[in-house]
C-alpha cells in the first residue's frame, strides 16, 4: 500500500454543535439527529447557549439528554452576555455537576438592539476574563471561538489573533472556528495564528448547507464569505434532492481537502439536523460503531 492509496488518508476525529431545542417538536428533531450521528463516536458534541443566556436551562436540558441517552461527551457553551460573574460560574459549577467537563467559553453577541456588546456591571468583561475564571476553577477542558476571517469587531486581523492568543493564554486548551467555506482562508488564518505563537489545536468549524439562502444571510452577519462559485451552483440546484447532494458533495470535497493540508478534528455545525453531516462523515471514512447502533444509541 503506497503512502498516497485512499486506505491511507487519516479518518478525522469529529465533534457536532446542537442548539438547545424551544418546542416538542424541535426536541424530537434534536433527538433524531443525536440518534443518527451518536453511532459516528464523536470525541464530543457541544451545545449552544442562547443570547443573553436565555436558553439557560434549556441548554442544560439537552446536555444532560445527550449525556444520559446517547451516552456522548457533551460540551456546553457559556457566554458572558447580562450576567454576573457569580451567575456566569454557577452555571459552569452545574455544568461541572452533571459531570460536562468541556466548555466553549464565548464573550456573546449583544443582546438585539444594541450595537456593541457591554459587559454587565459585575460581569466579565469579555471571553478573557471568562477563560481565565473558568481555568480557575480547574474544572473544565475549555475552547475559544476563532474568526478565520476576522471577528466583525475586531479592529484588524491581526488584532483578531491576538484576542484568540490572549484567550488561549488565558487557560483555553484550542479554539473552534467559525464557519468558512473557502479552505485558502483557514490555511492563511493557521499560518498567521502560528506566526503570532499560538500552538494551540484550530478545529475547522464546517457547515454543510441545508438552505443555501439562509446560510448566505447567516454567513453576512458574522462576516464569513460565501464564494461566487457557490451561488451559481445552487442556482442550478432544481430540487432539494440536489441541493442536497451539492452540500454532500461541497462539504465533503471542502473537509477531504483539509485532511490532506494536515487538519485531523473537524466540527460539525449541525443545526440540529443530520442527514447532510452523517453523508459527509461517512464519505470521509468514519465508520459508524456496531455497538452504538445495535444500543439504538441511547
Ligand atoms: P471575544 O474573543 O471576547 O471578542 C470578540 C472580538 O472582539 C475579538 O475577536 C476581537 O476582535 C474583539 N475584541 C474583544 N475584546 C477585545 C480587546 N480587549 N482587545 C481587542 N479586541 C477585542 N454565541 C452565543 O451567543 N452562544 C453560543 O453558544 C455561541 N457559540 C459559538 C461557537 C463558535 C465556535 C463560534 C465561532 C461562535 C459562537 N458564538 C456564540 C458567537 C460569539 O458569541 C460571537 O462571535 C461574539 O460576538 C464574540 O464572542 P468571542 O468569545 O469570540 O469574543
Amino acid at each position: 500500500m503506497t503512502s498516497d492509496s485512499p486506505a491511507a488518508r487519516i479518518v478525522p476525529r469529529i465533534s457536532f454543535e446542537f442548539f438547545p431545542p424551544k418546542t416538542p417538536r424541535a426536541s424530537m428533531a434534536l433527538w433524531e439527529s443525536v440518534q443518527r450521528l451518536a453511532p459516528l463516536a464523536p470525541d464530543f458534541v457541544s451545545v449552544t447557549y442562547g443570547a443573553g443566556g436565555a436558553t439557560r436551562e434549556r441548554t442544560m436540558a439537552a446536555m444532560l439528554a445527550i449525556r444520559d441517552c446517547a451516552r456522548l461527551n457533551v460540551a456546553g457553551h457559556l457566554t458572558c452576555v447580562g450576567a454576573t460573574r457569580a451567575e456566569v460560574l454557577k452555571v459552569a459549577r452545574n455544568y461541572a455537576r452533571l459531570g460536562c467537563h468541556r466548555i466553549v467559553a464565548l464573550r456573546g453577541d449583544p443582546p438585539a438592539g444594541q450595537d456593541r456588546f457591554r459587559p454587565h456591571p459585575d460581569g466579565f468583561e469579555g471571553a478573557v476574563e471568562l477563560v481565565a475564571a473558568l481555568s480557575g476553577l480547574g474544572l473544565f477542558d475549555i475552547r475559544v471561538a476563532a474568526y478565520p476571517e476576522t471577528h466583525p469587531e475586531a479592529a484588524s486581523p491581526q488584532a483578531d489573533i491576538e484576542q484568540l492568543k490572549r484567550k488561549l493564554d488565558a487557560g483555553a486548551s484550542g479554539a473552534i472556528t467559525q464557519l468558512f467555506f473557502e479552505n485558502e482562508v483557514f490555511y492563511r488564518f493557521r499560518d498567521a495564528c502560528a506566526a503570532a505563537g499560538i500552538s494551540a489545536p484550530i478545529v475547522p468549524g464546517i457547515l454543510p448547507i441545508e438552505d443555501f439562502d439562509k446560510t448566505v444571510r447567516f454567513a453576512r452577519s458574522c462576516g464569513a464569505t460565501v464564494p461566487g462559485w457557490m451561488f451559481k451552483a445552487y442556482g442550478h440546484a432544481e430540487d432539494a434532492a440536489a441541493h442536497d447532494l451539492l452540500s454532500t458533495a461541497i462539504a465533503t470535497e471542502q473537509c477531504d481537502e483539509l485532511l490532506s493540508e494536515g487538519v485531523t478534528d473537524l466540527h460539525f455545525y449541525t443545526l440540529n439536523k443530520s442527514e447532510l453531516v452523517f453523508q459527509v462523515c461517512r464519505a470521509l471514512g468514519v465508520e459508524p460503531e456496531p455497538a452504538r447502533i445495535a444500543a439504538g444509541a441511547g
